[in-house]
């Protein structure tokens, strides 16, 4: 042991004598003696004059030993505190005691952590200037505090489970450096994954990396598979190291013990071993130090597994296993900035599956989980190493092809829509994907990835609406018309909120008596203070696809409910008014009770408004859209098909529903002079109306040729510019007016 200590102060002087009285009293030596405390006393030159057992037994030195020696001698070690000598001194001066904890060291060379407590005592060295030390073992508790301390503190700094680890051995092989500590992982498929093994030869680790657990395999394979501690006395001759003793045997490890690591649900998750370089098992500082370890390993070796799942779940989409948007993009954005660094081109690939819903609706959920996760499997396949894939919802996929021109995109964007198209399993039923992609390349469409994946978008959009299952590049006027689009969408949402739409009304007449009011049908109508006037086919569609119809339509019912009422109480006699209903409404569970409620708001009922709808509704097969219809119908609401003519035209739906007027679309009523087809048609609708007891309103009607034909075919009410275009209130009620002054 290193003497670096300085003399405490005092002048040098032989060995006083021993404190007779103390030495001589049998009785209360042995009781000395019987304590676990190390009791030392020295004499006015600092130098020991006794010891007692306890101090051997803590400590391993013997009375020969120490005796006549400064105690710093014999008891200070490589981590000992510098300034302890220092404090004593000053301690003893100021106060003639001295308290503290520290590090000191055995003869053996082992750590022990001591609370140290020295008093001036005259009559314990027996004469001026001596003193007695009392030194209680405390490692345990140091152990456990250092440890603690020192993981908790690299927890906290988010030190990497393998760095950890390292430190829990290497302050284990301090406190033992008799021990070889390693920690090694268990991973779900119960396979060995070393963690720290700081002490052992890199080499071994590698090959003990991925060997399964089980009934034999050494100390640490079979404390895992056991649960519970394995204590290999004897490599050499102990069986359950027969496969392993060879690895071994340059490392001059000849014993091993190993405790499983658990986590709060008890299931081994790692394991914590101690070798020795001979053959032996762990003694009680062993057992003390695992006892304090293991809990530490565990917390941290789940708690890594914890973050590792929070990475998963936020970065990973959990169907697929691909990145997610979040993980995509900064991903993206790297690899985008070693390409600008190094001047080479990129290209982003937008992927969307053509008709998923309906694999979804019709198959299911699990079918269409199925396809995602094979339509991402292959779509993997076709990316080489440098290239990225995400899933950014729904069945949206992202790819950034890195270092790739124009042409290799389309090609390879070809390759995945073929590959794409060949027929998948999916739960036993043959499935062809078609997808639709669009291409935006780097950097001539887009310098920063987010520019670059709203033009592969917008350019997706294309591919789908030209022609699915196809690809488009991205152009600037591509660009220029999904911007318009979107600031038609923020005027109409703003439009909306500040209430700037209107309604216009179109008189619907009697065909045998044209002057008298069948109905109207309101129409929306939206000035733009910059724009002028949006027509409703611009601004409709862009209402249905950003989810401002349902809101557009209440707000609409509500006001041409308002507009009747005021109308009747103003003495107007108008019959109905005819309101057009999206689609999408009827998606929303409650549509009959807020239809019901806005015409409750007006005193008026059910028979006063007609309810148009496309064709698209009855073909809806969705529950919701069924029950609304069902709801609508039982509360005593007429539907209105419009457009008849345009669409399926299935008949069969005409008698399954309960749909009481059919609105024959302009389209034939124009063609009627010109087209017998038109004709034909038109007299068969005509015909089934009748037959069906319905009504049929003929649209768009614009000459006295057309309304006279109609006429003559017994068609119940027309709709047109011939009688009246679509006007705002005060304008139709000029309208009903006049009508009423003409003779008839
Ligand atoms: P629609 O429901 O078929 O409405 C009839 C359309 O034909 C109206 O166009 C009307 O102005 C026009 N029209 C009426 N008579 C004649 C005619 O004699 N000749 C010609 N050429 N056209 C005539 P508008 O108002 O531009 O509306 C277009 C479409 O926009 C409507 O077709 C309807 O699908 C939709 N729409 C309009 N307002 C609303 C609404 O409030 N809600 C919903 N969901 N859709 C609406
Ligand atoms: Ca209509
Ligand atoms: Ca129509």
């Amino acid at each position: 042991m290193p003497v670096s200590a300085p003399h405490l102060p005092g002048s040098p002087s032989p060995l006083d004598r021993p404190p007779a009285g103390l030495l001589t009293d049998a009785p209360l030596r042995r009781a000395l003696d019987a304590s676990d405390n190390a009791i030392v006393m020295s004499n006015s030159a600092r130098l020991v004059v006794y010891i007692n057992e306890g101090f051997t037994r803590l400590f391993g030195f013997r009375p020969q030993e120490v005796l006549g020696r400064h105690l710093s001698e014999v008891l200070l070690g490589p981590h000992s505190d510098p300034g302890l000598l220092a404090d004593i001194r000053s301690g003893m001066h100021t106060e003639g005691s001295f308290h503290t904890e520290t590090l000191l060291y055995s003869r053996a060379g082992a750590p022990r952590w001591v609370s140290m407590m020295i008093n001036a005592s005259d009559e314990a060295s027996g004469g001026p200037g001596g003193s007695i030390t009392v030194l209680t073992d405390i490692t345990l508790t140091k152990m456990h505090e250092v440890l603690q301390k020192r993981v908790l503190e690299g927890m906290v700094n988010e030190l990497p489970l393998a760095d950890l680890m390292a430190l829990v051995c290497h302050e284990v092989e301090r406190i033992a450096p008799e021990v070889t500590a390693s920690i090694l992982a268990v991973d779900e498929q119960g396979l060995l994954r070393p963690l720290a093994a700081p002490g052992l030869p890199p080499a071994i680790c590698q090959a003990l990396d991925g060997l399964p657990i089980g009934p034999r395999a050494g100390s640490c394979g079979t404390a895992a598979f056991r649960g519970i501690p394995v204590a290999v006395n004897d490599i050499a001759t102990d069986p359950l190291w027969d496969d392993y003793r060879a690895l071994f045997a340059p490392s001059g490890v000849r014993a091993c013990w190993s405790s499983p690591i658990c986590d709060h649900t008890g299931k081994v998750v790692g394991t914590f071993a101690f070798y020795f370089r001979e053959p032996r098992g762990p003694d009680a500082l062993h057992y003390r130090l695992v006892g304090v370890c293991l809990h530490l390993c565990a917390l941290a070796i789940e708690r890594n597994a914890t973050q590792q799942r929070i990475h998963r779940l936020a970065f990973f989409d959990g169907l697929t296993g691909l990145p997610n948007r979040a993980m995509f993009l900064s991903s993206a954005g790297r690899t985008l900035a070693g390409l600008r660094q190094d001047g080479r081109p990129g290209a982003l690939l937008f992927v969307d599956l053509d008709r998923f819903k309906q694999v979804n609706d019709t198959q299911g959920h699990a079918a269409g989980d199925a396809l995602l996760c094979e339509v991402a499997r292959r779509l993997t396949q076709c990316l080489r190493a440098r290239d990225l894939i995400g899933r950014l919802a729904g069945d949206e996929f992202v790819l950034l092809l890195s270092e790739c021109a124009t042409e290799e995109a389309v090609q390879a964007a070809h390759r995945m829509l073929e590959e794409m198209s060949r027929p998948m399993d999916i739960h036993g039923q043959a499935h062809v994907c078609h997808a639709s992609i669009g291409i935006a390349m780097f950097p001539d469409d887009g310098d920063a990835i987010e520019t670059l994946l709203r033009h592969a978008d917008q350019a997706m959009a294309q591919a789908k609406s030209d022609h699915r299952h196809s690809l488009q590049l991205f152009s600037a006027e591509m660009n220029r018309r999904a911007q318009e689009r979107a600031a038609l969408e923020r005027a109409l949402r703003q439009a909306l909120a500040e209430r700037r739409l209107t309604l216009h009304y179109q008189p619907q007449v009697l065909g045998e008596a044209p002057g008298t009011l069948h109905g109207v049908e309101a129409l929306a109508r939206w000035r733009h203070p910059e724009w002028g006037m949006v027509p409703p086919s611009r601004f409709i569609p862009v209402a249905e696809e950003s989810g401002l119809i349902h809101e557009l339509t209440l707000w609409l019912l509500d006001e041409a409910c308002a507009q009747l009422s005021a109308w009747r109480a103003a003495g107007h006699h108008v019959p109905c008014v005819a309101v057009n209903l999206s689609g999408r409404s009827f998606h929303q569970a409650d549509l009959a009770q807020q239809v019901c409620d806005a015409l409750r708001r007006h005193g008026l009922r059910a028979d006063d408004v007609l309810l148009e709808i496309t064709e698209s509704v009855m073909m809806d097969a969705r529950p919701v859209t069924l029950a609304n219809i069902e709801a609508l119908h039982g509360k005593g609401f007429r539907l209105s098909l419009d457009d008849f003519g345009t669409g399926y035209s299935s008949l069969s739906y005409l008698h399954r529903l309960p749909i009481s007027e059919l609105k024959l679309d302009m389209a034939f009523v124009q063609d009627l002079t010109t087209s017998p087809t038109a004709r034909a048609l038109t007299v068969s609708v005509l015909s089934i109306a009748h037959s069906l007891g319905m009504v049929v309103v003929a649209e768009g009607v614009e000459t006295t040729g057309q309304q006279q034909w109609l006429q003559a075919h017994g068609c119940p009410v027309m709709q047109g510019y011939l009688f009246g275009k679509p006007l705002p209130p005060d304008e139709l009620e000029a309208w009903l007016c006049a009508q009423a002054a003409r003779p008839r």
